[in-house]
Order: structure tokens, then C-alpha cells, then sequence
């Protein structure tokens, strides 16, 4: 039996990643420390043959017993108000986080996947966005602790692939959403929801301009699935190319929610960039993958997650 290690496997992403190798027949470790993540997400792999979790910070020298085929590195905060919240610890898992694992992937003999982000074209010049680009971010800025934590954690990882010959794999993840995204976590999916949910307004900020293009959770774990089994080892996009604005994108939560809310607007968040779209090309030519789900289909889902929370957790304030 195949042994894969996930960090992060308290997340959201994480904990739909054990789902998927757990019943692809592997054993799965799930590392996490909590920090984002939530005990709800895998507390249904509890007691499972095939899983076990060990409580750790993976910024800290990182050892799991026993053999390793395959490592999927996914722990860091995600969502802009997370990482301004924890913007060293960001920074952290990005570098320190991922050279352990590195490190852990060379002792083991492992392969290692890492989760980069759309974020490294920052409020990129070019549009669509292809793995050719080198991106537009401020340094400085305030998303920069997570755009250059991630900047950094690709060339680490290539540095390890070109030094040692380590076997490494990059996926650069596009705006992702579904079931066991945390209600609060500031992202725009689950924000929209939570406020139609409470009957109150929706927080368009900017003009709504912007455009982000959403891809729903299980159309991303394939194409990690994929990315991971391929013998491809430079970045590769997985995302949804289907390109909304965010004032047009409230109001379809509202129709779809039947919610009797309007939009209001706030100040666009410093940084926040204007537009994102993938170009998949790559993604189809090596890894035969497409995204399936639609907006529609994918939304009406996380939908009834949602609506599934408790009172308490749906008023429960974290920001
Ligand atoms: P999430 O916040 O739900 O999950 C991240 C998990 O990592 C949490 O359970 C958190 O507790 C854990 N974690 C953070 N720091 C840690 C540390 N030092 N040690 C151990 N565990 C730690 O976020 P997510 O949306 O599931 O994102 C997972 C990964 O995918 C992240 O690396 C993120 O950058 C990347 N990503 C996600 C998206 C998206 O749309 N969801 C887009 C681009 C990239
Ligand atoms: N956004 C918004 N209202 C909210 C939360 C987010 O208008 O209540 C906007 C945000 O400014 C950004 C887009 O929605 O332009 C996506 O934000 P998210 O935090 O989900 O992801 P990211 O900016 O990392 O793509």
C-alpha cells in the first residue's frame, strides 16, 4: 500500500485531498496544527485504517514514522484575511515549512507536491494567465508575505529538484471553493454566503470589477491527482477559466440563495488584484484535465453545505 503524507489536512483543500487517496487506496498521514484548519474536516476519517493525523508545525523539523511514497505539502494560511492576520507565519510555512518537507521528501525518497497559488502573477499584466509569466507583485505590500512565501517555496523546490534530483511537482491553484470552506475565512464565496444566509448585505469591495474565475473542489483535487501521478515537473495551472466579475458574481449568490439582500460597497482591499483567469492549455496537453463543474452545479453544492451549519456557527465572529 502506498504511504502519502498531506500537511494542511485540516483544511479545507487537505482534508479533500485525504478523502481522495484515502479511497484511491493509499494510506494517508494528515499533518496539521490548527491554525486555519478545523478538527470538523477530518473528524470523519477518525479511526480509519487507512489514516492517522499527528498534530504538528510543519515549521518545525517535520519526521512521520516508516516509509513515504508521496508528499503533498498544502499547510499554509490561504485567505487574505488569514494571512495579514498571520503574516509571519505565513511567511514561515511558505520557506521554513517547505524546506522541512523537502528535507523530509529526500530522507524518504518520496515524491513532493507543493501547493502554489495563482498569487505569484500577483495583479498580473497578462491575461489570461499562463505558467510562462513571471508575475506582478509588490514585494512589500501586504499580500506579499504570502505571494513571496509561495515565490519562494517554488524555487526552493526546484532548487531541490535540479541539486538533488528530487522528484517535485508544482500545482499553481486558482480560486478554489466547495463544502468545509470556514464560514469566516474572509474568501469571497464564503462571505457572500454567510451574509445571504444572515440576511444581510453583500460586501462588494471596490467597484466589483474585479474578476476571479472559481473552480469547484473536486475539479482541483483531480487535476492534483493527476499533477502528482504525471511525470511533469515544472508549475502547472489548475483552475476554472470561466471569468466573472464580482458585482455579477453577487448577484448570482443572491438569485441562487433566493436571499432578499442588496450589495453594498467597501474599500478594495490594498493589492487586491483586478483580474484572474487560467490558461489551461498545460494542464490539458499533460494531464488531460479540464475542469466539469460548472459555477451553477458547484455554487448550488457548497450552497447546501453551508446552509447545513448550526446558528452558532454561522453568527460565530472570528474577524
Ligand atoms: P485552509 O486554511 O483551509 O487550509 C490550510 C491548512 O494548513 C489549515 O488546516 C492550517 O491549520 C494548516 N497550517 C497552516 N500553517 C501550518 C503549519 N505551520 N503547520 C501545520 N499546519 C499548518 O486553506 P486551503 O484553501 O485549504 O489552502 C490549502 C493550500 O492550498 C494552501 O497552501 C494554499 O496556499 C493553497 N491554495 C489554495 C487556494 C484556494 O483557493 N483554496 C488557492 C491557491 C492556493
Ligand atoms: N471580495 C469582496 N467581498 C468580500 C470578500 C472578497 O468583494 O466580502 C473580493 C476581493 O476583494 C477580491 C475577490 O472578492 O477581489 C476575491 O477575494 P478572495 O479573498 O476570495 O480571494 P483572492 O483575492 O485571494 O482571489
Amino acid at each position: 500500500m502506498k504511504r502519502i503524507l498531506v500537511t494542511g489536512a485540516a483544511g479545507f483543500l487537505g482534508s479533500h485531498l485525504c478523502d481522495r487517496f484515502i479511497n484511491e487506496g493509499y494510506h494517508v498521514i494528515g499533518m496539521d496544527n490548527f491554525i486555519t484548519g478545523d478538527q470538523k474536516n477530518i473528524k470523519h476519517l477518525k479511526g480509519h485504517t487507512n489514516f492517522e493525523f499527528v498534530e504538528h508545525d510543519v515549521t518545525k523539523f517535520v519526521n512521520v514514522n516508516g516509509d513515504l511514497d508521496y508528499i503533498l505539502h498544502f499547510a499554509s494560511p490561504a485567505s487574505p484575511i488569514d494571512y495579514l492576520k498571520i503574516p509571519i507565519q505565513t511567511l514561515k510555512v511558505g520557506a521554513l515549512g517547505t524546506h522541512n518537507l523537502l528535507g523530509l521528501a529526500m530522507a524518504k525518497k518520496a515524491r513532493i507536491l507543493i501547493a502554489s497559488t495563482s498569487e505569484v502573477y500577483g495583479d498580473p499584466l497578462v491575461h489570461p494567465q499562463t505558467e510562462d509569466y513571471y508575475g506582478n507583485v509588490n514585494t512589500i505590500g501586504p499580500r506579499g508575505v504570502y505571494d513571496e512565501a509561495k515565490r519562494f517555496q517554488e524555487s526552493i523546490t526546484m532548487a531541490y529538484h535540479r541539486f538533488h534530483g528530487l522528484e517535485t511537482r508544482i500545482v499553481r491553484i486558482f480560486n478554489t471553493y466547495g463544502p468545509r470552506m470556514r464560514l469566516n475565512d474572509g474568501r469571497v464565496i464564503p462571505a457572500f454566503m454567510g451574509q445571504a444566509l444572515r440576511g444581510e448585505d453583500l460586501t462588494i469591495f471596490g467597484d466589483g470589477s474585479q474578476t476571479r474565475s472559481f473552480c469547484f473542489v473536486d475539479d482541483q483535487v483531480e487535476g492534483i491527482y493527476r499533477l502528482l501521478l504525471s511525470d511533469y515537473q515544472y508549475p502547472v495551472n489548475i483552475g476554472n477559466p470561466n471569468e466573472i466579475s464580482i458585482k455579477n458574481f453577487a448577484e448570482e449568490i443572491i438569485r441562487l440563495t433566493g436571499a432578499a439582500n442588496k450589495v453594498i460597497y467597501k474599500d478594495l482591499p490594498i493589492n487586491d488584484p483586478l483580474q484572474r483567469q487560467p490558461d489551461i492549455s498545460l494542464a490539458k496537453k499533460v494531464l488531460g484535465w479540464e475542469p466539469k463543474v460548472d459555477r451553477k452545479q458547484g455554487m448550488a453544492i457548497t450552497f447546501e453545505y453551508f446552509k447545513g451549519l448550526s446558528q452558532e456557527e454561522l453568527y460565530k465572529r472570528e474577524h
